[in-house]
C-alpha cells in the first residue's frame, strides 16, 4: 500500500486486513511501545473505576487534572459517599457531563459498599450493574485491573478498526467482536492500549499521520496521507467543511 498526497474523489472503504497482516500491524505497534499502559492516573481498581467513569467524552488529561484533587479528598467508596454529590462535583466541573458523573460516582460507591464489601467486582455482569458503567467501561476494568483479554471500543478503536481494515464493523460491538476474533489471544490485552494510543497520537480522526506510522505497510486504508502538508482524506474533508 503506497502513500498518496491526493485524496480520491469519493471515500473508499478499506478491505479487511488478512490475519497475518493483523499480527504484523500489531507487532509494529508493540515494537514501538513494548509496555503500553493507560494514560489515566489511578492507584487501585476503585480509583481506576472512578477515572474511567469520568473519562466518557473527556480527555485523559482533563480527568487526571480532576482526580488529582478528588482522590486527595476521597480515594475509597466510603470516603466518596461521605464527600457526596456536591463535594465530588466541586472537583470535576471542568469535565463534560460532570453533573451526571458526580451522581454516578457517588451512587456506584454506595453500591460497592452495599453489595461488594467496598471492593470492585471482577465480573462483567456485576460491573455493568454499577451506575455509569456500560460495556466499554467494564471492558477497560477487566483488561487493566483484572488482566482479562478484553477490547474496549472507544472512538479511536472504532475508527481504526474500520479505517485500517483491522476489524471493519458498523457498530462498536461489531468492531469489538471482530477484533476479539482476529487478534491473536496473546496480544489482545496490550492491543487495547496500542490501538487507543495509535488512534490518539498517529492515526488521528481528521488527518492520519501515515507518513510517520510504523504500521503503514500493513494498513489497508486506501487514502493514506503522504506528508504533514498532505490533503485531508475525503471523508474527513467532508466533515471539516
Ligand atoms: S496512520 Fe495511516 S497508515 Fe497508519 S494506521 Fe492510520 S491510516 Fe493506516
Amino acid at each position: 500500500m503506497g502513500l498518496s498526497a491526493k485524496p480520491s474523489a469519493s471515500a473508499r472503504k478499506p478491505r479487511a486486513m488478512p490475519l497475518a497482516d493483523v499480527r504484523a500491524f500489531l507487532e509494529a505497534l508493540a515494537k514501538a511501545n513494548p509496555t503500553p499502559r493507560t494514560e489515566l492516573e489511578y492507584a487501585d481498581p476503585y480509583t481506576l473505576l472512578v477515572a474511567v467513569v469520568l473519562s466518557a467524552q473527556a480527555t485523559d488529561v482533563s480527568v487526571n487534572r480532576a482526580t488529582e484533587t478528588l482522590f486527595k479528598e476521597a480515594a475509597t467508596p466510603a470516603a466518596m459517599v461521605r464527600l457526596g454529590v456536591d463535594g465530588v462535583a466541586r472537583h470535576i466541573r471542568s469535565i463534560g457531563l460532570w453533573q451526571g458523573k458526580a451522581r454516578n460516582v457517588v451512587a456506584l460507591s454506595q453500591l460497592l459498599l452495599d453489595r461488594h464489601d467496598g471492593q470492585v467486582p471482577a465480573e462483567r455482569e456485576a460491573l455493568e450493574a454499577l451506575p455509569g458503567v456500560g460495556r466499554k467501561t467494564a471492558n477497560v476494568m477487566l483488561n487493566v485491573a483484572f488482566d482479562e483479554p478484553t477490547m474496549a471500543v472507544d472512538t479511536h478503536i472504532f475508527r481504526l478498526g474500520n479505517r485500517t481494515g483491522l476489524a471493519p464493523g458498523a457498530t462498536p460491538r461489531a468492531v469489538e467482536d471482530a477484533l476479539l476474533r482476529r487478534i491473536p489471544r496473546a496480544m489482545l490485552r496490550d492491543a487495547h492500549h496500542w490501538l487507543i494510543l495509535h488512534g490518539r497520537y498517529v492515526c488521528k480522526a481528521r488527518r492520519p499521520e501515515c507518513w510517520r506510522c510504523v504500521a503503514m505497510p500493513w494498513c489497508r486504508y486506501p487514502d493514506k496521507v503522504a506528508s504533514p502538508a498532505g490533503a485531508l482524506p475525503p471523508e474527513e474533508a467532508v466533515q471539516a467543511t
